[in-house]
């Protein structure tokens, strides 16, 4: 496994595969008015890439690319936040996605633990720290931890992703699912706007 960092952008001719597991690291947790940091990726093959992206900065033309290459899957857990970030940071709507926390929502009713340290645990049999979840990632230098626990949100989407298939093909929901996942850029678009939870266009 190996760990690669990088300034601003992904490097030039950099082919990830078909389907990229994809996470940010942020300064809060408001698209609007908190910075995006860091964007790690991973092609599920073991390794990992981490862009670190400078306050002020509008445009990463390799990673604009590949978020809306219509050949290439992202895949997120709770990617309606991700995907806010990413248009709020770069202007650009991330598309095909999907969401490994809407696939766990859709198959297992029997808890409401959908948390990535748990879905881990129980799916794929793998213990990740949460330790570093809430430190400065706005740092010139990350810190070997932090770059650690970064990598660690994305290594283990493809493992997670192939079980969560299982289990909606079990419960007949891969349909479902797939149209939840064509929805979430404009969920996340919706977000922006202003139309968050405390306010759901399809209240009432
Ligand atoms: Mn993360």
């Amino acid at each position: 496994m190996a760990i690669h960092l990088h300034k601003g952008d992904l490097p030039d001719g950099l082919a990830l595969g078909p389907v990229v597991a994809i996470d940010t690291e942020t300064m809060g947790l408001d698209p609007r008015r908190d910075r995006l940091c860091v964007v790690q990726l991973s092609d599920g093959n073991g390794d990992a890439h981490l862009v670190q992206i400078a306050k002020g900065q509008t445009r990463a033309p390799n990673l604009e690319r590949l978020l809306t290459d219509p050949a290439v899957l992202k895949l997120f857990h709770y990617g309606r936040f991700d995907i806010a970030m990413l248009k709020q940071a770069f202007g650009v709507t991330t598309a095909p996605v999907w969401c490994t926390k809407i696939a766990s929502k859709l198959v297992r009713t029997f808890t409401d633990r959908h948390g990535l340290k748990y879905l881990l645990a129980d799916l794929v049999g793998i213990d990740v720290s949460k330790q570093q979840q809430t430190s400065d990632w706005g740092a010139e230098e990350l810190t070997e931890a932090q770059k650690d626990y970064a990598a660690s949100d994305v290594l283990y989407l493809h493992k997670l992703k192939a079980e969560l298939e299982v289990r909606l093909r079990r419960e007949a929901r891969v349909e479902l699912a797939e149209r939840l996942f064509a929805f979430l850029p404009t969920r996340a678009e919706l977000d922006l706007l202003g139309w968050e939870d405390t306010n759901d266009i399809f209240l009432h």
